[in-house]
C-alpha cells in the first residue's frame, strides 16, 4: 500500500451567517473529497498539542507523527533547512517576514503579496545595510524570509505578525521570555534572552528606516516598509519518516511553502519543486497533482500540501477561500483519486486540514480538524460528506496529534 496525504492549509472554518450558518466545507462544490468520505473512514484529529501556537508548522509536524515536544524548534529552523541552508553550532534561525504597517499599526503580515523576486531586492538590501558577522538575512519565498542570529538566545517571546493584524507593532516588539533568565547561556558563546531582544527590536527600527526611503515603495499603494522576525529555534532533531514507520521505504513532499519543505527535509523526504507553485490560488494545481501522481508511481509516500485556503483565510475573503477549496476538490484530488483508483499497488489517500483559518477570525484557531481516509476495499463508516460537522460521526473518532500518522500507516 502507497499513501498520499493532501493538506489543504487552513481549509476548516466556522459556521458563516453570509453562506445560511454553513462552514466552507459544508458550502462549497466538493463532489469528490464527499465522494472519499462517503465511500471511506472519517474523524477529527486534534493537529495542536497543549502548550503550543496553531501554527501551520507545528500541525504540519503533528500531522506527519511527530512529537513537538520532542522536535519543536519553531519556523526558522524549517526553513532554513527548504533553502538549504545548513544551520552551524550557535546559529539561531527566524522566521523574517517583510510585512506593512501604517499609522503605527501592522496593517499585513505580507507586504502586499511580495513576490519572491521583490522580496529578493529588499532582503539582499537588508543584509548588505544591517548584515554583519552576527546578524544575515536570507531570501527565502514571498514575504517570508530567514534572519539567522549567531550566537542567538532562543528563549525569546515574538509576536506571529499574521496573528496581529491592525495591532500597534511597538507593543509586539521582542521580549525576553518569561521565567528563562536561568536559561541563558553563557558558556555556549550564546548572548542572553535579553541581548538577543534588544539586537532583534534594533534590527526591526532599522529595517523601517531602510525600507521607507526604498524605491521599491516609492509611489507603490501596498508598502513593504518593516521587518518582523519570529519563531526563534536551532537545528531540531527529527527522526526520518522512514526510521518512525520502516514501510516508508521513501518518499516526496510537495510544497509551495518553505517550512513545509523544511520539514520534509528534516523527515528525510525529498522535496518537488513544482513550477509555477505560488502557495496561492493562483497556483499551478495542476502541476502538484501531476508531480503528486509521478512520486506516488515510484515512491511509498507523499506528502501533497496546498496553502491556498489559509491565506485567502487570512486574507478575509469569503469567495476566495470557497474557490481555493473548489480547486482542491476538482484539480488535486480528483485527478489524483482517478489516477491511482486502479494501480495494481493500491493507494491509500487521506484528505484533511492542519487547522482552521475562519474568514471571520482572519487567524488560526486550535481546533479540531475533520480528517478522510480512503483507499479500495476499505469498509466504509456512516459518514456521507466531508466536512467540520459531519466527520464528528466519523468511525475514527477524535484523534489526536501523532495518532493520525500512526493510523494511517497502519494500513497495509
Ligand atoms: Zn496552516
Amino acid at each position: 500500500m502507497k499513501h498520499i496525504i493532501i493538506l489543504g492549509d487552513g481549509m476548516a472554518d466556522h459556521p458563516v451567517s453570509r453562506l445560511g450558518n454553513k462552514t466552507l466545507l459544508q458550502y462549497a462544490d466538493t463532489p469528490y473529497m464527499d465522494m472519499l468520505a462517503r465511500k471511506g473512514k472519517t474523524g477529527r484529529l486534534i493537529t495542536i498539542p497543549d502548550g503550543f501556537q496553531p501554527g501551520s508548522e507545528v500541525a504540519n509536524t503533528a500531522i506527519l507523527g511527530y512529537d513537538l515536544n520532542k522536535v519543536y524548534e519553531g519556523r526558522g529552523p524549517l526553513e532554513a533547512a527548504s533553502i538549504g541552508y545548513d544551520m552551524k553550532p550557535g546559529d539561531m534561525a527566524m522566521r523574517c517576514n517583510i510585512i506593512e504597517t501604517q499609522d503605527g499599526r501592522i496593517k499585513n503580515h505580507h507586504g502586499g503579496h511580495l513576490t519572491t523576486e521583490q522580496g529578493d531586492v529588499l532582503i539582499r538590501f537588508l543584509n548588505e545595510h544591517l548584515g554583519n558577522k552576527r546578524v544575515k538575512f536570507i531570501t527565502g519565498i514571498q514575504y517570508r524570509h530567514l534572519l539567522i542570529i549567531k550566537g542567538g538566545n532562543k528563549h525569546i517571546e515574538c509576536a506571529p505578525p499574521h496573528d496581529h493584524p491592525n495591532e500597534e507593532w511597538a507593543k509586539l516588539m521582542v521580549r525576553p521570555a518569561a521565567g528563562k533568565a536561568d536559561e541563558d547561556e553563557p558558556r555556549s558563546g550564546r548572548m542572553t534572552p535579553q541581548e538577543t531582544a534588544d539586537l532583534l527590536n534594533n534590527l526591526i527600527l532599522q529595517s523601517q528606516q531602510l525600507l521607507a526611503s526604498h524605491p521599491f515603495n516609492q509611489g507603490r499603494k501596498e508598502q513593504a516598509n518593516s521587518i518582523w522576525p519570529w519563531s526563534p529555534g536551532y537545528r531540531p532533531e527529527m527522526k526520518t519518516l522512514h526510521e518512525l514507520f520502516p514501510q516508508i521505504k521513501s518518499g516526496s513532499c510537495i510544497s509551495a511553502v518553505d517550512l513545509i519543505r523544511g520539514i520534509g527535509r528534516y523527515a528525510g523526504l525529498d522535496i518537488i519543486k513544482v513550477p509555477g507553485a505560488t502557495g496561492l490560488a493562483n497556483t499551478n494545481y495542476e502541476g502538484k497533482a501531476q508531480a503528486a501522481i509521478s512520486a506516488l508511481e515510484r515512491q511509498d509516500f507523499v506528502f501533497l500540501h496546498l496553502e491556498a485556503s489559509d491565506e485567502a483565510g487570512h486574507d478575509g475573503d469569503l469567495e476566495l477561500k470557497l474557490r481555493t477549496i473548489e480547486y482542491l476538490d476538482h484539480r488535486i484530488v480528483e485527478p489524483i483519486y482517478n489516477k491511482v483508483k486502479e494501480w495494481q499497488e493500491p493507494v491509500c489517500i487521506a484528505v484533511l486540514p492542519d487547522h482552521p483559518t475562519p474568514v471571520e477570525i482572519r487567524t488560526h484557531v486550535k481546533e479540531p480538524v475533520p480528517f478522510l481516509i480512503w483507499h479500495r476495499g476499505i469498509e466504509p463508516d456512516e459518514v456521507q460528506l466531508f466536512d467540520e460537522t459531519s466527520c464528528v460521526r466519523g468511525s475514527y473518532g477524535l484523534l489526536k496529534l501523532h495518532e493520525f500518522m500512526e493510523e494511517f500507516m497502519k494500513i497495509r
